[in-house]
């Protein structure tokens, strides 16, 4: 296809607004898929993400489109995820792209994220198309959820498209107004070749997979490239296009978005952000690359028995090839042994992470609590950056801890000002802006992000029965009152234990640590004393009791089936267990500071 009859675009929307649908739907208009495939939803394609119901990575596909001019144009689609955790990914996959469709629910109305996302798309210059979806519900109202984008993301939108990805209306329409509103994509295909590596991952198969857009050249079966970050010499093996199932092609050309195989046997070969060039006449300079993605939490991950760690290691490698996100470094803890300290991009991410790790690989871990990253300046002056509380210099080294500061935006329904603000107050954050947009209020507030990493999201949720959207940027560290809270068991400082938090809350949080982990913890052949402590003073305590009867006592006589259960769900119970000293400590106990409140 010539460069002028390309397209290239992403679809951006809050979580649930329907760009999965759409997706699909587009799919079939352009007689991508049969009925029968279309059963399932494509795009999301791992289990992982159907189950949850999010689209985790984002994913590419080519489609032909006979317009109505006469002409048949190449459309190439790429998914973005929608979850707050995820929004550099967007900006990823709209790296790519020419054009955006803005997708909103006109049952709903405008939220954070695709403000957030929107604007996104604008700052890399993209042509945004608005798009009112859902329209078949009985309770839409497109002329007010037109006129809120107006008022909310300032862009037009009186004529924006109104169609229903479930019942396809309007789906005709929509094909029409991509060709014609989205530019062609630029670049000269007789120059050295360039390719932005937009996403890549590790297929068992086929080896490290790059999903690239091609922005000068061509690229093509047997071509020698290179990486320009590395400069080792790879052939090219296979190039193609998902459509959404992998098709070869003979070349990809500019303009192009497409999969590249080539002779990479390791990660670094393929890096997202990387450009790739050909080997003997290669380009001068690589593509502007986009932001890299800096972790804001980290938890340290163990494997329960310590023959796993390699396994482990293997298996970060793998996934930190999928998830440019992911970081990862060796870290030993006289608690749990040998494991690796882990960097996110929120605890959304972190679960997936974890939860990939124990069905993708079959590995039991056990995670400690997650913490932000904090700049500590040293009484010498030294500023050092410490993602683990159990490093935080003793107190008498430390001259000031600063904590990260994000700024967070929230769009909420007018009747739900005030529990976001009571929210927020709660959470050490105090106010930017305020300001009447129609029906919604849009508030900026800057909170610790220490603060919103546990639970901010879920509690915003439930405190607007779900009406209230957010998306957040870090903004600074700031000096605050913080001290680190130690757990002793039996008199022994547990390293994966303490954490940091602010000076008012301390004893408090170190009680009702305490009293978790006492309720957690089994009780064992002997008494178990729990502590909280600030440096070398006990702040609260607590103990578990020795144990008295034997678990089937509790199963008076004959039910053999009942007994076998609880011995059974006592033996699962145990492969999440870590000795400390003589104590079986279960992988609960490591979370304990993240159900108090
Ligand atoms: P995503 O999170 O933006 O990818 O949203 P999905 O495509 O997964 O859609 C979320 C929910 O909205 C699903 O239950 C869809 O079936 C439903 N949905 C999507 N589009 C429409 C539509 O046009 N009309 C109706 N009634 N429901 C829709
Ligand atoms: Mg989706």
């Amino acid at each position: 296809t010539e460069t002028r009859l390309t397209r290239n675009f992403s679809i951006i929307a809050h979580i649930d607004h329907g760009k999965s649908t759409l997706a699909d739907r587009l799919i079939q208009g352009c007689n991508g898929l049969t009925e029968r495939e279309m059963s399932e939803q494509v795009l999301d394609s791992m289990d992982l993400e159907r189950e949850r119901g999010i689209t985790i990575k984002a994913q590419s596909v080519s489609l032909f489109y006979d317009a109505q001019d006469g002409q048949r144009y190449q459309l190439n689609l790429i998914d973005t995820p929608g979850h707050v955790d995820f929004s550099y990914e967007v900006s990823r996959s709209l790296f790519a792209c020419e054009g955006a469709l803005l997708v909103v629910d006109a049952s709903q109305g405008v939220e954070a994220q695709s403000v957030a996302n929107c604007y996104t798309a604008l700052d890399q210059g993209l042509e945004v198309v608005p798009v009112l979806n859902k329209i078949d519900l009985p309770a839409a109202e497109p002329d007010r959820v037109a006129a809120e984008i107006e008022d909310v993301i300032g862009i037009e939108a009186t004529d924006a498209l109104r169609v229903s990805a479930k019942t396809g209306e309007g789906m005709a329409e929509l094909l029409e107004e991509i060709v014609r509103r989205i530019p062609p994509p630029e670049g000269d295909s007789e120059a050295a070749p360039k390719a932005l590596v937009i996403d890549s991952w590790y297929d068992n198969y086929l080896g490290v997979v790059a999903l690239v857009r091609v922005k000068a050249g061509r690229f093509r079966a047997g071509q020698k490239i290179k990486a320009m970050s590395v400069g080792r010499a790879h052939e090219v093996s296979r190039v193609g296009v998902f459509t959404p199932k992998p098709v070869d092609r003979t070349t990809l050309e500019v303009g192009d978005v497409g999969y590249l195989i080539a002779t990479i046997k390791d990660i670094s070969g393929a890096k997202v952000g990387d450009t790739f060039t050909d080997f003997n006449n290669p380009a001068s300079e690589p593509v502007p690359g986009f932001q890299e993605v800096q972790p804001r939490v980290f938890a340290g991950l163990f494997p329960v028995s310590a023959e796993d760690f390699n396994d482990l290691r293997d298996a970060l490698d793998k996934l930190r090839l999928n998830d440019a996100a992911l970081s990862f470094e060796p870290e030993t803890s006289q608690a749990l042994g040998f494991g690796f300290r882990c960097g996110f991009l929120g605890m959304l991410h972190m679960e997936i992470v974890q939860e990939r790790l124990e069905r993708e690989y079959d590995l039991d871990l056990i995670t400690t609590a997650p913490t932000v990253v904090y700049e500590v300046e040293r009484s010498d002056g030294e500023v050092v950056m410490v993602h683990n509380p159990s490093e935080l210099p003793p107190n008498n080294e430390i001259g000031e801890i600063r904590e990260p500061i994000i700024e967070a935006n929230i769009l909420v329904p007018q009747e739900y000002v005030g529990a976001v603000i009571t929210l927020c107050v709660e959470k050490r954050g105090s106010q930017t802006k305020m300001q009447y947009l129609g029906r919604q209020v849009q508030l900026a507030y800057e909170l610790p992000m220490s603060e919103v990493m546990l639970d901010f999201f879920d509690r915003l949720k439930s405190a607007t029965r779900g009406y209230a959207s957010f998306d957040y940027q870090p903004l600074r560290f700031e000096a605050a009152p913080l001290v680190r809270v130690d757990i002793l068991i039996n008199g022994d400082r547990v390293d994966a234990l303490s954490a940091i938090v602010h000076r008012d809350h301390a004893e408090s949080r170190g009680r009702q640590i305490i009293e978790r982990m006492a309720k957690i913890i089994p009780r064992q052949m002997y008494e178990v004393a729990i502590q909280a402590a600030i440096g070398s003073k006990i702040i609260a305590r607590s103990t578990v009791k020795a144990m008295r009867k034997n678990v089937l006592a509790k199963c008076y006589g004959g039910d053999v089936s009942r007994k076998r259960k609880l011995l059974e769900k006592q033996k699962a119970g145990k492969k999440r267990m870590k000795s400390i000293g003589r104590v079986d400590v279960p992988q609960e106990a490591f979370l304990a500071v993240l159900s108090v409140d």
